[in-house]
Parts: C-alpha cells; structure tokens; sequence
C-alpha cells in the first residue's frame, strides 16, 4: 500500500509538475523530459531526461540533507517522482558561481573560464515574463520581496549549499563552475533549499577532459546544439551516485 495518493495538479512549470497528495504537509513532483532554454524560445523532448534529474538531484538532497543543509526534500517514488514538503518559494533565483560563464561573460568584460574567488553571489528575480532580471540592492529593497534579516539567511544558506556542492562534485571528478538555487519557507516558516540540483540549473565539467565543448555535461549541451545531452546528463548520475547515499524510497 503506497504511503499517499495524489491528488490534483497544483502547478506547472517547464520541467516540473506538482501535484498535492491525501497529506497536507506533502507534495509530489514529477519530473518532465522537456527541456527549454533561453526563457522557453527554445524547447525540445529528451526522453530519460526527467529520470535522470529526479535522481541525481534526490542524490544530492540526500547528501546534502546528511550534511545538515535544510532542504524540502523528503524521498522518491517510482524513477521520476519525488516527494517534498510544500513550500512558499521566494521569486528570488539565488546564482552562485565558481568560474565565470553563461550571462556573466556576455554582460561583463570577464573572459569565459576565469576562476572567481570569492565565488559571486547574484540574485535574480524569478518572473519569466521579465526574463529573470538581475536584482541590485536597490530594486530588492524596491520590491519588498524579502528583509534584510531574511536576505542575510539566503545568502548564508545558498555560501553552504556552494560549500558542500564543491566538495561533492569535486569528489565525483566534476567542476562546478555555477549553479541556481530557489529556495522556499515550509509551513512552520523553516528556510529551505528547494526545487532540484540537476544539470538543468547547474553548470558542471568533467574534471578530467581539456576540450572546452568536450567536458561540458550539462544544459549548454542542449543551449549550444552539442548533442549528447542525455548522454551527459546520464554521466553525471553514475558519478554523484558514487558520492551521495541512495535516494530513500517514500511510502
Ligand atoms: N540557471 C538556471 N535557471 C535560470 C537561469 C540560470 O538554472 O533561469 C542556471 C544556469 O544553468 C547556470 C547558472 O544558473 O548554471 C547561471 O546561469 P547564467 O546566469 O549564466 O545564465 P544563462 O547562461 O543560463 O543565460
């Protein structure tokens, strides 16, 4: 007998679908193979896609969760099903990168690959029909998303998450060179890591390839139209599964 049923569909985003369940401190998300990019101009179905980042990313909760890191996540069910405690996302895209890339390089004269030390710290505010806009301190304040007492926490919590992804992903043989978190407050008002950590939303490397097309394994296989991006992402599964507990099976 399964521990819930599901019950209707609460949300729909572009890889993700949550649906509540008989409890109402738990919700199930399922994961999609649809993938998007450059806020949805671009789209395609990769099948396994969906399988493969519900399970690294509940890998990597697991692990993370071990390490005392507050997540939402509570376990997996069936290949692309994870469940999570509901959670009030705050619309703030927390990005932190090791190694310059991606946007930074095209609005900065930062040259791609460049080692950012201490790692920086952007926050973006999470609304696609603004195209995720960069947030300075001033529109933050504008917008009232957010205290400072709580702005200090995310950024806190999002230094820690980058301290232990450095550290997993170092010991999987990959380069994190950045990534995005959401994070969300549960019922009891707790602050935590939500959403997933799969190569959808973080930048990594194979740490042993030169070839600067060649170590990609994550999304800018699909940006870049470089094939391969299962096949990447299936990469990075077989290693953080060396690293990280396996995932708890719920109910
Ligand atoms: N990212 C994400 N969702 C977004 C925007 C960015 O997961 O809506 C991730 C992206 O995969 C990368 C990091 O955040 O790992 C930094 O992305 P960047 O700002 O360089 O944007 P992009 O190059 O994707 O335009």
């Amino acid at each position: 007998m399964s521990a819930y049923t599901l019950g209707p569909l609460l949300y729909e985003g572009k890889a993700k679908r949550v649906h509540a369940t008989n409890h109402d401190d738990v919700v199930a998300v399922e994961y999609k193979d649809d993938a998007t990019a450059f806020n949805a101009l671009k789209k395609a179905q990769l099948a396994g896609k969906g399988e493969l980042n519900c399970r690294i990313s509940a890998l990597v909760f697991e692990r993370l969760a071990a390490r005392g890191v507050p997540t939402h996540y509570l376990g997996v069910d069936g290949s692309n099903w994870m469940l999570v405690r509901p959670v009030r996302v705050i619309p703030i895209e927390v990005v932190i990168r090791n190694i310059a890339a991606g946007s930074l390089c095209k609005q900065m004269p930062i040259g791609a690959g460049t080692p950012l030390d201490p790692p920086l710290l952007d926050l973006y505010y999470k609304d696609d029909a603004f195209g995720d806009p960069l947030l300075t301190e001033a529109r933050l304040e504008l917008l009232g998303l957010v205290s400072p007492v709580q702005r200090q926490a995310i950024e806190d919590l999002a230094r820690l998450v980058n301290r232990e992804l450095l550290e997993l992903f170092t010991e999987a043989g990959l380069i994190l060179v950045d990534f995005k978190i959401e994070l969300g407050l549960t019922q009891s008002g707790e602050l935590v890591l939500a959403d997933e950590i799969s190569p959808d939303t973080c930048r990594l490397w194979d740490g042993a390839v030169a070839d600067d097309q060649d170590r990609i394994l994550d999304k800018d296989r699909f940006r870049q139209d470089l094939g391969g991006v299962v096949e990447a992402y299936g990469q990075v599964c077989k290693r953080v599964q060396g690293v990280c507990p396996e995932p708890r099976h719920y109910g």
